[in-house]
């Protein structure tokens, strides 16, 4: 018999009442130290002083009014992402599907608004993640994702991960977008290097096709830079943004030059829940903090010192663990046995960490971790592992 939750998640048999910080608690009193953050989104940790309040006070005042309204919020976090990001114009979401979408959407009407309505392709990378809709799934297209779920939303095409001349092989007069994560998350924690980027930039400029980064999981703050693509010093025509934009509470933003969003006129798109003012007291604190320069110096140092003792890790348990890799507090620990195994193994120390494709465990903490808490990961870590190699000899 199906049971009453529909079974799509294989779930891990822990439950959890509260949270503090980057550490949760069960109903029995039992602590785990998280080094998920609820999949990159807890980007201040659990109840953050600043987000509590932020909430409460909202919901005193007022929930909702729709978008036929001002939104107060919105205007606000529109003009600080506008000031801090290569960014024109944005657009609220609930989610990083939804972003995704209207990316879609967006890209497909600026070439049409152009007369140019052969320009409707999109080429994605495979072992990319863009969401669970039809065009999430379409523009990722890897078989996990896509399987029974027929027919596909056409006008995608794949290119393998770090193939330049396959995707030059791609692009013809039909290819209107281009959509990549900065650093694949789903994919395993793999980084696209600065040069290719850079490579991307110019391949989309010549050819006249909007590049599209999906920082839904490698944005704010999370690399040690507001937004990932920073540190390549190249800018994006279209970005979506979600997971740690709203700490915990859904939230995704879309975020476009002028032109690229020059098509996207009144009635052209919508969201009935997108940006309420629940959302925006939340997203707010959020942005208030993480675009802060000298919390942002803090990602980059404790990332570097979480990152110099996972290189000790690895060679500690050579049998366990391939390598590190990822940039800032979003890493990879590419695992030679069962990446399933190591995070079973970490629940027993009370560790919790996220599985990826291509056998990795992911590490994404709350950007708020502390010291002690890289500490306490290590040891939690460095025990899941011995245990593991135990069993294997
Ligand atoms: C999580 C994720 C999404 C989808 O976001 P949802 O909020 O789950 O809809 C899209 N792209 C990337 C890179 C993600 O990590």
């Amino acid at each position: 018999m199906i049971p009453s939750l529909l079974p799509t998640y294989n779930r891990a048999p822990l439950s959890f009442v509260s949270g503090q910080g980057s550490w949760l608690t069960e109903a029995d009193g039992s602590r785990y130290l998280d080094l998920g953050a609820g999949i990159a989104v807890n980007a201040l940790g659990h109840a953050h002083p600043a987000m509590v309040q932020a909430i409460t006070n909202q919901a005193q005042k007022l929930w909702h009014v729709s978008n036929l309204y001002q939104v107060p919020g919105q205007q606000a976090l529109a003009d600080k992402l506008v000031e801090n990001s290569f960014a024109d114009t944005v657009f609220f979401t609930n989610s990083g599907t939804e972003a995704c979408e209207l990316a879609v959407k967006m890209a497909r009407r600026h070439w049409h608004a152009k007369g140019m309505d052969e320009k409707t392709t999109v080429i994605g990378f495979e072992g990319s993640f863009h969401g669970r809709s039809s065009a999430g799934i379409a523009a990722a297209g890897g078989a996990k994702l896509t399987d029974g779920f027929g027919p596909l939303l056409p006008g995608f095409r794949h290119v393998p991960f770090g193939d330049h001349e396959a995707l030059k092989a791609a692009i013809d007069d039909t290819v209107g977008a281009i959509i990549i994560e900065p650093v694949q998350g789903e994919g395993g924690i793999r980084p696209v290097p600065d040069q290719c980027l850079k490579g991307l930039r110019d391949l989309c400029d010549d050819r006249g096709i909007l590049l599209i980064f999906d920082e839904v999981q490698c944005g704010m703050g999370r690399t040690g830079r507001l937004f990932a693509h920073e540190w390549a010093g190249v800018e994006p025509d279209i970005m979506m943004v979600a997971k740690g934009i709203g700490g915990g509470f859904p939230l995704g933003a879309l975020l476009a030059t002028e032109n690229a969003a020059s098509a996207m006129t009144a009635g052209s798109h919508g969201t009935t829940y997108g940006g309420n003012p629940l959302a925006m007291a939340v997203g707010n604190a959020v942005f208030d903090i993480v675009a802060d320069p000298g919390f942002l110096a803090e990602v980059g140092r404790k990332s570097g010192l979480l990152r110099q003792k996972l290189e000790g890790l690895v060679a500690a348990h050579p049998d366990v663990f391939e390598e590190v890799r990822g940039a800032g507090l979003m890493l990879g620990l590419k695992c030679k046995c069962p990446n399933t195994d190591v995070i079973a193994a970490g629940y027993a120390q009370h560790v919790l960490t996220v599985p990826a494709a291509d056998n990795v465990i992911r590490l994404l903490p709350a950007l708020t971790l502390t010291d002690d808490d890289i500490a306490e990961a290590l040891t939690r870590l460095d025990a899941a592992a011995a245990g593991l190699a135990s069993n294997a000899a």
